[in-house]
């Protein structure tokens, strides 16, 4: 069955959950100085230290496009519109801003099918228009089918010992140049010797299980396990993270795969998001 695209309704879910281990020190700045340093990592309301899903999922997709610019369309079969930058092709934030201004264009509509709302024409053009990358992790005025979730350290509070303060160069706002004599610290946190973990929880709906989504996820997992740089520093080296794996097992995957099967679980009254077998590979 092929999975119809968009979002307004629920065919499949797949919930990929792991620990993420901190390889070098971590920076995820709060931008908002604290008594202690000039750059805080970030923290929810009640003071807990936590990786923002935005962060990870910025640095995921940003070494994605890395990986597919340099391999190309015709080695990995998938499409990523940083490639057609260049060319002048525009990349898909744009294309959906043109398409959406022709319909406000009365001639132009006119060649649209009538009964069909903008939304659906712009739902339509979508799906035919937008890269890959686009269409799972969404573009401007299109949504993700793919949520990072925020994550907290699995040793809890203890992740505070963790936590140390570095001094960094004071950068003048508008040179961009190091500002001579500027003090300017940051808070960092160590992995140490025992490992220091994140958890990692990425979601993904209505996802084409043959196709092109499940090999960018395939993609991103890979790009997981192998380590990846977060936060910030990262030409220094700093926040180097990777998917940790316990008892052989890098991930779980639970979820449904089919409105059939949500159906029966609710009906049954079980829990909706139960063990998937997910095949890696590219
Ligand atoms: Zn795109």
């Amino acid at each position: 069955m092929s999975i119809p695209f968009g979002h307004h309704q629920l065919h499949n879910r797949y919930c990929f959950e792991g620990e993420l281990e901190l390889v070098t020190p971590l920076r995820i700045s709060s931008g908002r100085a604290s008594d202690e340093t000039d750059a805080p990592f970030m923290r929810l309301y009640d003071g807990t230290l936590y990786v923002p899903g935005s962060s990870l999922r910025g640095a995921v997709r940003s070494e994605i496009e890395r990986i597919l610019a340099s391999l190309g369309h015709a080695v990995t079969g998938l499409r990523s519109c940083t490639l057609f930058e260049k060319g002048g092709g525009g990349d898909c934030a744009e294309k959906i801003r043109e398409f959406r201004d022709s319909l406000k264009n009365e001639e132009k509509r006119k060649e649209e099918d009538k009964d069909k709302s903008d939304d659906q024409l712009i739902a339509e053009y979508v799906k035919k228009n937008l890269c890959d990358v686009c269409l799972l992790f969404g573009s401007a005025s299109y949504a993700s089918r793919l949520v990072f979730e925020d994550g907290v350290f699995v040793n809890g509070r203890g992740v505070e010992n963790h936590t140390r303060i570095r001094d960094g160069v004071g950068i003048d706002r508008d040179t961009g140049a190091a500002k001579d004599g500027a003090k300017f610290d940051y808070e960092v946190i160590e992995p140490g010797e025992k490992g220091v973990c994140v958890k990692f929880r990425m979601v993904a709906e209505n996802i084409g299980v043959n196709g092109m989504d499940k090999k960018l996820i395939n993609l991103i997992l890979a790009v997981l396990k192998e380590g990846l740089f977060l936060g910030g520093k990262r030409s220094g080296g700093m926040g180097k993270v990777k998917l940790r794996p316990k008892d052989g097992n890098y991930f779980n995957v639970t979820g449904f795969e089919s409105p059939q099967t949500l159906w029966k679980a609710l009906v049954d009254g079980r829990q909706l998001d139960n063990p998937i077998e997910w095949k890696e590979g590219l």
